[in-house]
């Protein structure tokens, strides 16, 4: 029997695959193309492919790798775990797991939303009434013989039972919340660690990041003792598996005595150099509240940023926490980063220098452990590789430009501040807008061929005449689809943009990009975020030469289409060697000059889209002003030059407005689109009580799914807004962007959407 907990260990690993293998066989599966047979194949070679790699690594104790796999979401696979799940389904199957996470022509798929501050989403588990849970550990068990088999003893991992309930939401009709039913799904968390135990597994971790947060209507010792209540029951449970509980993404506070006391037997907590910023105390009451009886796991290398570790400095953090029983560990799952820097050729070799992936990550953890048990003489090539990477980067005159600070710097409190509303909309009514106007949200459906041309571009097989010809093809194509469906503000469609971030990125000086460094964002879809590595600044007009080209070919309104400030930070790896506000200043000051260059060609309407503005909110409500007060500041100022004439939108998606909803107004964007079909359009609740007083277009289809929906529900949809939005101040358009669909849905929703929209005018519900 393992009775320690290994020394160097990591709290979740990516599982998409070095190569994206794992999106390979879930698209080829979705498509038919493989059957479950050979699905499970794929997913099983490539698990134990990453146990051996890890194992490889360092990680070579027992328990040491977590078995974090997931064929597409951890919460949901926990929810199914302990029958979490909605009354019509039992998501045993695979068909039926898909179903749940992408929908069916029958039914809708599970609301997905952000992972805490992360850019991963999850599937929002729904409580009824009559939820029973009940044990389905399966999976689990299938994960541990099948590695043991491989020769690797695996931790299960299992998202904790207060996490669990403060993700879940309830059902319509629903009378308890969920955390009412603690106790109740605690008791099956103990079934699980019984069958766990008696399979033989010795470690089990769950993961309880609700700790660190605020959780509406709860005290944070409230929660506290939710989680000491919780914990002590598994813990006295007669036979179990050592229980080994992290709380990531930031500092716990009374949950920290709370778990290091409910008698766990190990507690990974978050002390990266950017969470010990954020609370400079936590370090010292980790020293002092963890008791040595109870084994301290020290998540100590970031798994959130690219850069090198400092290791020397972190060494002296660990030793200076003067314990015995103490783990090397890293703050949150790896999950959040690529794979490996090996993978990377065209990255400048300095800044390549300057960075560590996953795998770089497992070997900086176990150079520290190694250095720990043996003494900072046995200090690796690990520690001079950090060393460097820290003098070249301090010193680097590509991370530093003498102007861009002395323009950040000469900012003034009152930039970002355009004319009032009222006189922007009597200016704007020259455009003239039709009576429920509609659009779309930027991007058009990137087939093949459009794929394939920008791949040919990049690798140099196609010239940029023959580059320009494609896109303005299909710009064209674009064009005619949206004009002959009858919408109103035509968009270009985004064809040239591989990824909206990427491609800003792309076209900015201080951005690295890679080539492999692929990080999950939900189901198969990833993303390749940019390394953000220095000062910003724009060589030359990004966008401006495609939304002309559009406008020549239309005679309807033309919407140019910008990423905002605080997405693009918030899609990128951002630096840790200057606030982010400093960075989020100079990215607006580089899309300032973009506006003013797309409003002197003759574009009216501008959309800057911050799909991620709620995504960067502190998880503590105290750090929260602040954060907003610099995102907001930071989009006006992308804005503040524009005439009263020119119509600013903006789009936001994938989250809970309600929080943030002072700050989407504060925005002063004349029109927001904002994503509501896929939760029903609950974020009108929000706008309603909020005096919003600008357009608004909550999205009426959900674009997250291959289904078309009809003229009714869209009707229906339209009308729920119309209760809440006067119709003079509504638009009508998707979610979000099309970019991931098929043409066929695509033209058949926009027709139906068109369809209903005409529908609800003729019925006069409306002055047209
Ligand atoms: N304009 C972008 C698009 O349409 C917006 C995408 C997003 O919000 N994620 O693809
Ligand atoms: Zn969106």
């Amino acid at each position: 029997m393992t009775s320690t907990f290994p020394q160097a260990t990591i709290t979740g690993y990516p599982r998409i695959g070095a190569r994206r293998e794992q999106k390979k066989a879930l698209e080829s599966y979705w498509a038919g193309r493989i059957d479950a047979a050979e699905f499970a194949q794929a997913v099983h070679t490539l698990r134990i492919d990453t146990y051996h790699r890890l194992h490889t690594l360092g990680l070579t104790e027992d328990y040491a790798i977590p078995a974090s796999y997931s064929h597409y979401d951890h919460v949901l696979d926990t929810a199914l775990t302990v029958g979490l799940i909605p009354s019509a389904t039992t998501g045993t199957d695979l068909d039926e797991y898909f179903a749940l996470a992408r929908g069916t022509a029958e039914r809708s798929p599970l609301e997905m939303t952000k992972w805490f501050d992360t850019n991963y989403h999850f599937l929002v588990p729904e409580l009824e009434d009559s939820t029973t849970f009940k044990a389905h550990p399966q999976h689990l068990l299938s994960l541990v013989s099948e590695a043991r088999t491989a020769g690797h003893l695996v931790r299960p991992v299992l998202v904790g039972p207060i996490t669990l309930l403060t993700l879940a939401k309830t059902a319509p009709g629903t009378t308890t919340s969920p955390l009412d039913r603690l106790e109740e799904l605690t008791a099956v968390y103990l079934d699980i660690i019984s069958i766990l135990a008696a399979a033989g597994v010795e470690w089990v971790q769950f993961d309880e990041p609700a700790l660190v947060t605020d959780v509406p209507g709860f005290t944070d010792e409230q929660l506290a003792e939710a989680a000491r209540r919780t914990y002590a029951a598994l813990s006295g449970a007669s036979t179990h598996p050592k229980i080994f509980v992290t709380a990531p993404y930031g500092s716990l506070r009374s949950g920290l005595s709370a778990l290091a006391t409910s008698g766990i037997d190990a507690l990974g907590v978050d002390i990266s150099a950017a969470t010990r910023t954020i609370d400079p105390g936590y370090l010292d009451r980790v020293a002092d509240e963890v008791p040595e009886s109870t084994h301290l796991v020290a998540g100590i290398i970031d798994g959130r940023n690219v850069w090198a570790a400092d290791l020397d400095e972190s060494l002296d953090v660990l030793t200076g926490l003067g314990r015995e029983s103490l783990s090397v560990s890293t703050s949150t799952s790896l999950l959040h980063v690529p794979y490996t820097v090996a993978n990377e050729s065209a990255l400048p070799v300095d800044v390549a220098s300057w960075l560590s992936f996953a795998e770089e990550k497992v070997t900086e953890v176990e150079a520290l452990s190694a250095a720990l048990s043996s003494g900072p003489d046995s200090r690796t090539e690990a520690f001079n590789r950090s060393d460097r990477a820290r003098r070249t980067r301090a010193e680097s005159a590509r991370v530093h430009s003498a102007e861009m600070t002395a323009r950040t710097a000469a900012l003034t409190g009152d930039d970002g501040f355009r004319t009032d509303y009222a006189t922007r909309q009597e200016a704007q009514s020259a455009l003239e807008i039709p009576s429920l106007p509609t659009t779309t949200i930027g991007s058009f459906p990137q087939t093949a061929e459009v794929r394939k041309a920008r791949a040919d571009h990049r690798a140099g097989r196609l010239d940029a005449t023959a580059y320009d010809t494609a896109m303005k093809a299909e710009i064209d194509r674009v064009v005619t689809l949206q004009e002959d469906l009858g919408l109103d503000v035509i968009v270009h469609g985004e064809p040239e943009r591989n990824d909206m971030v990427q491609y800003f990125a792309e076209n900015l000086d201080g951005f690295a990009t890679t080539d492999n460094g692929w990080v999950q964002s939900y189901g198969s879809r990833c993303t390749r975020p940019p390394i953000l590595f220095g000062d910003v600044s724009r060589p030359a007009p990004i966008t401006v030469g495609w939304s002309t080209y559009t406008a020549e070919r239309t005679e309807r309104l033309v919407k140019g289409m910008l990423t905002g400030p605080v997405t693009i930070l918030a899609w990128s790896f951002v630096r840790d060697d200057v606030p982010l506000s400093e960075s989020a200043d100079q990215i607006a000051l580089a899309l300032a000059d973009e506006v003013a260059d797309l409003e002197a060609a003759g574009i009216g309407i501008i959309q800057v889209d911050e799909p991620a503005l709620r995504e960067l909110l502190p998880l503590r409500e105290a750090d929260r002003q602040a954060y907003l007060d610099w995102s907001v500041r930071s989009f006006r100022l992308v804005n503040a030059r524009v005439a009263p004439t020119t119509q600013i939108h903006t789009h936001l998606c994938y989250s809970e407005f309600g929080e943030i909803i002072e700050a989407i107004n504060a925005l002063d964007a004349d029109v927001t689109s904002i994503e509501a079909a896929r939760s029903r359009m609950e974020v009108l609740d929000d706008i309603a009580d909020f005096d919003f007083v600008r357009g608004i277009g909550p999205g009426v289809y959900d674009i997250h799914s291959p289904r078309v929906p009809s003229v009714p529900e869209l009707t229906e949809l339209i009308e729920a807004a119309l209760k809440h939005v006067p119709a003079e101040r509504l638009w009508i358009n998707p979610d979000c962007g099309l970019k991931t669909r098929g043409y066929a849905e695509v033209r058949a929703s926009l027709a139906n959407l068109v369809a209903a929209r005409n529908t609800l005018l003729t019925a006069q519900s409306v002055p047209a």
